[in-house]
This record gives structure tokens, C-alpha cells and sequence, in this order.
């Protein structure tokens, strides 16, 4: 399924997009991991994720509505061999049936998962901490 050894690593990639995208990654295994600036859990490449940048740079255009999907759970990764475009539903769906922790660590399972709308699958203790937190702020008068 991850396919790098078709492609000769980033050394051959890197042909495509801007030589100053790939001084900022670092192969790392078979993931290009990125290591610039990031936003939320993700690279950012001047106004664009970093991974988006790099498949649409070496692969493809990304078809218009879709979200690209890690296939090897690395958010830093921009391995374009790596990513695969997919509906934001289907990349929910994808993320809830591997998910056996939230990213805290808390089990997904038993009276700790709360499963929203049939397919989302929530982390209870989580939840109550962002909901307590929200309303924390709002009493803060902000
Ligand atoms: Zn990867
Ligand atoms: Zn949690």
C-alpha cells in the first residue's frame, strides 16, 4: 500500500515545487517529515499545508472538495506516496475505526467513548475538559 521504493525517495521527488519546501524536510524511515513552521497538527508551506503542497507538486491536483488522507498516520508527513485524497466523511470514518485512544491517551472504549451521530467516536473525559474549559472562558467574560 506505501509505495516509496517506485519513486526514489525525496531526492527524486524534489524535482517538483520549490527548493526552499524541501530544505525543510527531513526523510525520516519512509515518511518525509516536515519541519518547518506548523499549524494546528500540521505543516504549513507559506500559505498552504505542506502535504497538500507536496502532492499537488509531485502527484496531482487534488480533486476539488477532498481532504488528503495519511495513510501512514503522520500528520508532519508530506510523502505525496503517503497521502491520499479522500472525502472529509470517509477520512472521519477512517480515523474513528483505527482510533483505540484519544490523542491524551484515554481508551476509547467502554463508559470513556461516546459515539456521535453513528460515526464519530469522542473521548467523554475530553470532552468534559473542553466543555469545562469553555465555560471557564465565558465566565472570564471572554
Ligand atoms: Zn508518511
Ligand atoms: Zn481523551
Amino acid at each position: 500500500m506505501i509505495d516509496t521504493l517506485s519513486v526514489g525517495g525525496k531526492a527524486a521527488a524534489a524535482t517538483g515545487g520549490s527548493a526552499a519546501f524541501w530544505e525543510q524536510v527531513r526523510e525520516v524511515g519512509s515518511c518525509w517529515i516536515w519541519e518547518g513552521s506548523q499549524r494546528r497538527r500540521y505543516g504549513r508551506f507559506r500559505d498552504l499545508a505542506a502535504h497538500r503542497y507536496a502532492y499537488e507538486h509531485i502527484r496531482s491536483e487534488i480533486p476539488p472538495g477532498l481532504e488528503l488522507d495519511h495513510l501512514c498516520e503522520t500528520p508532519l508527513c508530506v510523502n505525496p506516496w503517503h497521502l491520499e485524497p479522500v472525502t472529509s466523511a470517509e477520512n472521519i470514518r477512517r480515523r474513528s475505526v483505527n482510533q483505540t485512544h484519544c490523542k491524551h491517551g484515554h481508551p476509547l472504549s467502554g463508559d470513556n467513548l461516546y459515539v456521535w451521530r453513528g460515526k464519530m467516536r469522542v473521548c467523554r473525559t475530553c470532552n468534559r475538559a473542553r466543555v469545562a474549559e469553555y465555560a471557564a472562558r465565558k465566565a472570564g467574560g471572554r
